[in-house]
């Protein structure tokens, strides 16, 4: 059997994690095919109408790997976010979200029973499970592997504030929280406010592997596989990518600049507390406000110094992490363009015409600049063209990043 390359995206929300519009199944497999993403993580799976929904929609069509119809070439894995919380110390608890990717449908009912115990509450989207100790965090992640030990557990964006080494309650080492599990977690989720070159700074990440997920809440074309993790496996099955993931099956991540972040740099935004104009620093050495006098709101980029200061272990830098910085291609032309609306006709035309003749989004991205000179140009004016070209390259950035709030400034090199 040949090496098959897969493009998965393992983290999102259905429509019942509040605040979101209605998400069909159809819908997100059209986006699928369109974006090519091949295996799409179902979200919300322990929520009682969205799990109703996958069982009575979803067949079984590889082991562990599921579609809506037997000749489907896109696939779905049952997976959910949860909250964990837990003190850190007398009077702080800390809250760390986390994903969970699930074999079967019968494990994941079994967790379901477990979560009785806890007194979980699986009428929202994404559940807490709330624990009087870090001891009890890390005898639950045991019970999980117990139940099942193909369940995959990874913690999610690890940088935002509710990630493992987010800003609220910080915490130093992966143990501070995980306890003795800590050695049995290897994959942690990038997110879209750190990247693999940022996190290469924090000791412990260096030892893991990187995955990449949109964490989306849509089935929009901009948001479903806005970041996410191309690997090599020799079978499509759910054992086969959990081991690539895990393993050594991961060609590349595919990320957001996490310049583009409202929490990247160290600020005070315009018209907070009165603040005349943006006061904000990218270093870490002075994070006073020149204005207030007060300090600065921390971004993900100081947080990370942090770290790989208080981290006092010698891990090398081992791997050679291969990714890739991405814009979602609606954007790039609708930035191209000078258009706002993304939904835009004219957007929607020049992106369905793209993808018709990449064969998806993901494709037009490990094209060559070639193939893309060659084939667009045809159709698209000079601007668009070279916008698209400069993306693919990486000659982007955001400036001024972001900071306390505000989104980063999308500056394409053209
Ligand atoms: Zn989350
Ligand atoms: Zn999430
Ligand atoms: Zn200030």
């Amino acid at each position: 059997m040949g090496i098959l390359l897969l493009a998965l995206d393992l983290h999102s929300h259905s429509g019942y994690s509040g605040g979101v519009g209605k998400i069909s199944l159809k819908k997100i497999k059209e986006s699928m095919d369109k974006k090519g993403i091949d295996v799409f993580g179902t979200g919300d799976c322990l929520h009682p109408f969205w799990l109703n929904k996958l069982m009575s929609n979803l067949i079984e069509v590889k082991e562990g790997i599921f579609a809506l119809s037997p000749k489907d070439n896109k696939y779905f894995i049952l997976q959910t976010e949860i909250v964990l919380t837990a003190p850190i110390t007398k009077n702080r608890r800390k809250s760390v979200h986390t994903v969970l990717l699930f074999p079967s449908f019968s494990t994941a009912e079994k967790v379901i029973n477990l979560f009785r115990n806890y007194g979980v509450k699986n009428t929202i989207g994404r559940p807490f499970v709330t624990f009087q100790s870090t001891e009890e965090v890390s005898d639950f992640l045991f019970t999980l592997k117990a139940i099942d030990p193909l369940i995959t557990i990874f913690p999610a964006h690890i940088m935002t504030p509710d990630g493992i080494f987010g800003s609220n309650n910080p915490i130093t080492y992966l143990e501070d929280f995980f306890g003795e599990y800590t050695e049995n977690i290897k994959l942690l989720e990038t997110g879209l406010s750190a990247d693999p070159e940022m996190l290469e700074k924090i000791p412990q990440c260096r030892e893991r592997n990187y995955i990449s997920n949109s964490d989306c809440h849509s089935h929009a074309i901009h948001r479903i596989g806005r970041e996410f993790t191309l690997v090599e496996v020799d079978e499509i099955s759910y054992p086969a990518i959990v081991k690539a993931l895990e393993g050594n099956g991961i060609v590349s991540t595919y990320e957001f600049n996490p310049r583009e972040g409202k929490f990247y740099a160290s600020g005070h935004r315009k018209g907070k507390y009165n603040h005349p104009q943006h006061f904000y620093t990218e270093d870490s050495e002075n994070l006073i406000c020149p204005h207030c006098k007060k300090p600065y709101t921390k971004g993900v980029k100081h947080r990370i110094e942090e770290l790989s200061k208080a981290q006092k272990l010698n891990i090398p830098i081992k791997k050679e992490r291969k990714f890739k910085r991405i814009i979602p291609l609606v954007e790039v032309i609708a930035h191209g363009l000078n258009v706002k609306t993304l939904t835009s006709k004219r957007v929607i035309s020049i992106y369905e015409k793209i993808v018709e003749i990449a064969g998806s989004e993901v494709a037009l991205w490990l094209k060559s600049i070639d193939f893309i000179e060659k084939e667009l140009s045809p159709f698209l004016d000079d601007k668009l063209l070279k916008t698209i070209i400069s993306v693919h390259k990486g000659e982007f950035t955001f400036d001024p990043p972001g900071f306390d709030g505000e989104y980063g400034k999308l500056k394409i090199f053209v």
